[in-house]
């Protein structure tokens, strides 16, 4: 079972921004209270579309997310959404794990997430559900490889020997693999802002 106050104080010790909410409904709302008149770049996030945060988002900022359509072709495909997105003032992800012990872990297949989660905006905010904390480092790695990359490769229909039943990485050689690049935080990069929002419930792969 997470514990929320070792997580909160760790992640605070090393220089995060934390938010805790019960709610979804609380975290879109500390969302939409924070950002206005922002350029605003999403990466690959089930936690945001289960939320629709995107939609809240777009009522009062201008929000670039390569998961919708629309602004695939406003904007001429999806990576040039991604390219907006990686120098917009704000970039949202959520996390394939976070450990107790205050590192955050994301892996990627195309670079755009991690790339955008290290460099290039003023802040940075990672909206992360219950079910992606682990007690340390090593579950957190393993859960991302093994849980989150599996159910997301399932989910996009991957050609990969995980996509079939989501129960664990074959750490395969596909042409679909997603898995190509890690990310672990383990404090915020200079001269980025960096919130952790923590979310009482189930959210994303
Ligand atoms: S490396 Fe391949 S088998 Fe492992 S999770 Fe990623 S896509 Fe699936």
């Amino acid at each position: 079972m997470m514990d929320k106050n070792k997580l909160i104080n760790t992640l605070q010790t090393k220089g995060f921004h934390v938010e805790y909410f019960d709610t979804s409904k609380e975290a879109v709302k500390y969302m939409t209270d924070s950002l206005s008149g922002k350029t605003i770049g999403i990466g690959g996030a089930q936690t945001v579309k289960q939320m629709e945060l995107d939609k809240a988002l777009m009522q009062n900022n201008t929000v670039y997310w390569h998961w919708l359509p629309e602004l695939i072709e406003k904007y001429g495909g999806s990576k040039e959404v991604n390219k907006l997105a990686g120098s917009a003032e704000i970039y949202i992800s959520s996390a394939n794990a976070i450990a107790e012990t205050g590192e955050i872990v994301n892996i990627d297949g195309t670079g755009n997430r991690i790339s955008s989660i290290a460099y290039g905006h003023e802040k940075v905010y990672f909206i992360i559900g219950i079910n992606k904390v682990t007690e340390n480092l090593n579950e957190a790695i393993w859960r991302a490889r093994n849980i989150a990359a599996p159910k997301n490769a399932k989910r996009l229909n991957q050609k990969t020997p995980c996509a079939k039943n989501a129960d664990k990485c074959y750490d395969c050689n596909s042409p679909d693999r997603i898995c190509n690049g890690f990310l672990i935080l383990e404090r915020p990069m200079s001269g980025v802002e960096m919130t952790v929002i923590i979310v009482n419930e189930e959210l994303g792969a």
